[in-house]
């Protein structure tokens, strides 16, 4: 019961990582607010941890209003809702062919997303001076990707984001966290589509992380566990810090990407 008496909102929550989040944070006695663009999934998730759920689209500043009057103050906030733009199938997303509309796109979910749940968690979370704010980046938010730039610069921008969130929060005499997560491959439904499954399933598996220290995929429970350390009590001398959770992927070499 490392996180009993505290409330918690978690965006992208309806599968996932989001989800496991959720699901770690209830077992810890939590009181979570699962949120999401999809309604259907989120809701019925939700019910199934006896949690509470909230339609939410990370993009939307109305959303966030409505959340506020719904919770006006979070002890926790998980900004882990994001895209990598390919979700419509495989489009140009390096540097010399992405359209600026698709640049677009995958920033405003994932950068105009994050600042607007950093934003909430500050206002609500300032009134009471406590509190922590995790963001889920990527380990693309680290290294580049030539193959998937806006996705790249999104997450390297929610890192540098989550420092001044922590250093305003620090500022204003507040003992309000900001931390970042950096994954690298979880498997999660947002790999299906690449896997497929076929028979080619175990050797695309194996490609993916042939790179991988550990040569294997991450799995959900692994950034939820984390994550329960971030937003618990036990850590409250980190803030503003970034932790990888990569199988021992940018530990040398292996950093380069494929
Ligand atoms: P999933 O695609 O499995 O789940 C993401 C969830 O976010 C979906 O339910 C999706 O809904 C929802 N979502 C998408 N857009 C919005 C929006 N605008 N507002 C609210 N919710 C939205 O992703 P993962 O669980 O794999 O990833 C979670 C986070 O972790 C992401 O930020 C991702 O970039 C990051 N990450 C994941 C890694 C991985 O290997 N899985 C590695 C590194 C980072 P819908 O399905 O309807 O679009």
């Amino acid at each position: 019961m490392r996180l009993s008496d505290k409330t918690a909102v978690i965006t992208g929550a309806a599968r996932g990582i989001g989800l496991a989040i959720a699901r770690h944070f209830r077992d810890e006695g939590c009181n979570v607010i699962l949120t999401d663009i999809d309604a259907e999934n989120g809701q019925r998730e939700a019910e199934a941890l006896s949690c509470r759920f909230l339609s939410l689209d990370v993009r939307s500043e109305k959303d966030w209003e409505a959340l506020a009057s719904f919770c006006p103050s979070p002890d926790i906030v998980v900004n882990n809702a994001g895209i990598t733009g390919f979700e419509n199938g495989v489009v140009a997303h390096d540097p010399e062919h992405a359209t600026l509309t698709d640049w677009h796109a995958v920033h405003r979910t994932n950068l105009d997303g994050t600042f607007l749940g950093c934003r909430y968690a500050l206002r609500g979370m300032g009134r009471r001076g406590t509190g922590s704010i995790i963001n889920i980046s990527s380990r693309s938010g680290l290294v580049g990707i030539p193959g998937a730039a806006a996705y790249a610069s999104s997450k390297a921008a929610i890192r540098n984001h989550t420092k001044s969130v922590a250093l305003y929060a620090a500022q204003k005499g507040w003992a309000i966290r900001c931390n970042s997560i950096h994954p690298a491959a979880i498997l999660t439904p947002m790999w299906e589509a690449m896997l497929g499954d076929g028979p080619d399933r175990e050797a695309r598996m194996k490609a993916l992380v042939a790179d991988t220290p550990l040569k294997r995929f991450g799995t959900v429970d692994e950034v939820a566990a984390i994550c329960v350390m971030l937003a618990s009590d036990e850590v409250t001398y980190i803030t503003g810090s970034e932790f990888s959770i990569d199988g021992g992927l940018l530990a040398g070499s292996a950093a380069v990407p494929g």
